[in-house]
């Protein structure tokens, strides 16, 4: 579905992604696990399409997004993003936040769309409340919600559960996986957090200066870790 074939990124003479391949299937969760400041987040916004790389290329479906002198809007991808923030809008109900990204629908469309959707993250009955009366969790699924109404290709998840509080934290792991898996989406997600990785990841790559230094089954890297910089990581942040 989404494949990255040698991808490099510099910021001034810092390159922050270097010759980085990477293949996402079809229906996975696929999960970029490293510290700070090792490219995660350049990684998702290239494939967003909100940064080009300087080198390699990304597809999408077998067609070309960025690189080889072809770069396709972030608007024209098919791609949803979920940040760690959420950004909703706290001027809309959660039906009408739902239902933005589907503008381009005919009504009765829209209207079962959204229904589906509230049925989904299991908000059925907030429909009508604003994010300021939703408890985090609730945002969370609001947002999640509206990311994938559009029915995108592939669903992005930066740091999604950064702001919620440790408890809720545990709990949205599972739900934002059943979610996703429910609605059949295809969903890149980044994180810092060794365990929020081993609990929503059906495949996990270990990043490291911007490379790939591991990518596996989550029981496979954390039992099996290829590398002395994979194993201090998985060790020191336990
Ligand atoms: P974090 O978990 O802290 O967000 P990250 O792994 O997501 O870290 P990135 O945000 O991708 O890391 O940043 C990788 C490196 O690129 C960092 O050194 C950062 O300072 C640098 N960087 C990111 N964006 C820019 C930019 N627009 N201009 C210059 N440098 C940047």
């Amino acid at each position: 579905v989404l494949e990255l074939a040698g991808v490099s990124k510099r910021f001034g003479r810092e390159t922050v992604i270097r010759d980085l391949s990477l293949s996402v299937r079809e229906g996975e969760i696929l999960t970029l696990l490293g510290p700070s400041g090792c490219g995660k987040t350049t990684t998702l916004r290239l494939i967003a399409g909100l940064e080009r790389p300087d080198g390699g290329e990304i597809r999408l479906n077998g067609a070309i997004v960025s690189g080889a002198g072809s770069f396709v809007p972030p608007e024209d991808r098919g791609i949803g993003v979920v940040f760690q923030e959420f950004a909703l809008f706290p001027h809309l109900t959660a039906r009408e936040n739902v239902a933005f990204g589907l503008k381009g629908w005919d009504r009765a469309d829209r209207e079962r769309r959204v229904d589906e959707l509230l049925d989904l993250v299991n908000l059925q009955s907030q429909g009508d409340s604003y994010p300021s009366e939703l408890s985090g969790g609730q945002q969370q699924r609001v947002a999640l919600a509206r990311s994938i109404a559009p029915e995108p290709e592939i669903l992005l998840l930066d740091e999604p559960f950064s702001n919620l509080d440790v408890d809720l934290r545990v709990r949205m792991r599972e739900e934002v996986r059943r979610i996703i898996k429910r609605a059949g989406v295809t969903a890149v997600s980044v994180t810092h957090d060794q365990e929020e990785a081993m609990s929503i990841s059906d495949r996990v790559a270990v990043v490291n200066g911007g490379r790939i230094e591991q990518i596996g089954r989550p029981d496979r890297v954390f039992q099996h870790p290829e590398s002395r910089f994979v194993a201090g990581f998985l060790g020191h942040a336990s």
